[in-house]
């Protein structure tokens, strides 16, 4: 469970991100924060990873709270899936998956195993893809990688800030499908951050929606659809 109390947060040059912010985000749940562009999303999500310390208030992950992790294993705990394509071009998509595996020292036929499991999740034959490079991927396919990669060490809790914004309407919905489906296998708690209310809705078991550094709503979809 990750929970954030009374959340203040106001950067070196006075801009305030986010006040007042509270939000109780259970396990394996998939929670979609939605609002317009600088509303405090990617703020939020930062927080969750201590790649930004709140002003105020204090954030708890399973009742502890994230400043008494050790900050390397809070880390490697949390996959982060981001807007840009972060995969290492240099690298095969076997050696971008299986970057967080190795600094935790598994096994090689552990890591090989494992790679196989996650490109079939997402249907991309691991016998063709496991050896190519990033460049020889579609953008659809490299942010499918993007997504597998932040669950290849089978983390607790995943970040996706607008992983799908770069890819176009069909690839789209497909990817939306693998997660949905993902979500249903594997039950982690993820955020899931977009500026897209259709997304938000068809994703989030919770939505949270919002404005200029607070929240506005947080409910199911189906009552965000009868009370909005
Ligand atoms: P969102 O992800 O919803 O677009 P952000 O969390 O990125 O919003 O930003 C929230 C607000 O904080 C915006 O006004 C943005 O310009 C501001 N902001 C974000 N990062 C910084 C920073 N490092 N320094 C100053 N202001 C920032
Ligand atoms: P988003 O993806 O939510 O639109 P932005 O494009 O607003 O994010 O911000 C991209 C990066 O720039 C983030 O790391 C954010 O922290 C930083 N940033 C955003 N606004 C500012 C700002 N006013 N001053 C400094 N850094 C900022």
């Amino acid at each position: 469970m990750i929970e954030f109390q009374n959340i203040k947060k106001v950067y070196a040059d006075g801009t305030e991100a986010l006040n007042n912010f509270s939000l109780k985000i259970n396990e394996g749940e998939l929670v979609t924060l939605i609002g317009p562009s600088g509303c405090g999303k990617t703020t939020t999500m930062k927080m969750i990873n201590r790649l930004i310390e709140p002003t105020d208030g204090m954030i708890y992950i399973n009742e502890m709270a994230i400043n008494d992790y050790n900050i390397h294993e809070l880390r490697w705990n949390i996959g982060y899936v981001l807007q840009e394509i972060a995969l290492f071009p240099h690298m095969t998509i076997e050696e971008n998956i299986a970057i967080v595996p190795d600094m935790k020292k598994w096994k090689r036929q552990d890591i090989r195993k494992r790679t196989n499991e996650l490109l079939d999740m997402v249907g991309l034959d691991p016998s063709v893809y496991r050896q190519r490079k990033p460049s020889e991927l579609s953008g659809g396919e490299q942010q499918r990688v993007g997504v597998i990669r932040a669950l290849a060490a089978d983390p607790d809790i995943i970040l996706m800030d607008e992983p799908f914004s770069a890819i176009d309407p069909i690839s789209r919905e497909q990817l939306q499908r693998d997660i949905r489906k993902l979500q249903q296998e594997i039950r982690k708690t993820i955020v899931f951050v977009t500026h897209d209310m259709d997304e938000a809705l068809a994703l989030g078991d919770h939505v949270c929606l919002m404005k200029e550094g607070r929240i506005v709503q947080v409910d199911t979809p189906q009552q965000l659809v009868l009370n909005p």
